[in-house]
């Protein structure tokens, strides 16, 4: 990011999606962790003036209200799902549109890692195109690109939207 504004990101996906290892490859700096008083778990990197915010989305629906104080002034998304794990497609669908219909998610961007594309039997990008409703989806500004953490493969092409986007 070659950007000088302040840009508040968040990254969220269901538990063991990936987030973590995306981040790490992004070699931005110490992750720190903390849990809130209001008692999730949410890692923070900051890089130059770029703030990255993490937390695992689903069966959380207790604290969900909490969540509002972090989408304030977010102009990213950042949606990270495991390809491989088709059993929680639905799952992931289901927070994802919850968390883009808070009014303060109104306008922001989305990028969707369709991740671990190398595991066999992963649902391509097409497939998750469908499953997740992207295409339904109205006035959002959105992209899905596939990815393997691991190997940071798409990782930065996927990044590199997200700038393009955020100017
Ligand atoms: P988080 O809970 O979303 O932060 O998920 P993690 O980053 O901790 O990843 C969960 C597990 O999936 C770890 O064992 C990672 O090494 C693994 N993982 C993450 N991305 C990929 C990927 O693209 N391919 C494969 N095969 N494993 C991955």
């Amino acid at each position: 990011f070659t950007t000088e504004k302040s840009l508040r990101i968040l990254m969220l996906g269901l538990d063991g999606a990936g987030k973590t290892t995306i981040l790490y490859k992004l070699k931005l700096g110490e992750l720190v962790t903390t849990i809130p008083t209001i008692g999730f778990n949410v890692e923070q990197v900051t890089f130059k003036s770029i703030s990255f915010t993490i937390w695992d989305v689903g069966g959380q629906m207790r604290i969900r209200a909490l969540w509002k104080y972090y989408f304030q002034n977010t102009q990213a998304l950042i949606y990270v799902v495991d390809s491989s794990d088709v059993d929680r497609i639905e799952e992931a669908k289901e927070e994802l549109h919850a968390i883009l219909n808070d009014p303060e998610m109104s306008d922001t961007k989305l990028l969707v890692f369709a991740n671990k594309q190398d595991l066999p039997n992963s649902l391509t990008s097409a497939q998750l195109t469908e499953r997740l409703g992207l295409q339904a989806m109205r006035g959002r500004t959105w992209f899905i690109q596939s990815s393997n953490a691991k190997t940071a493969e798409g990782i930065f092409e996927g990044l590199a939207w997200l700038e393009q986007n955020l100017r």
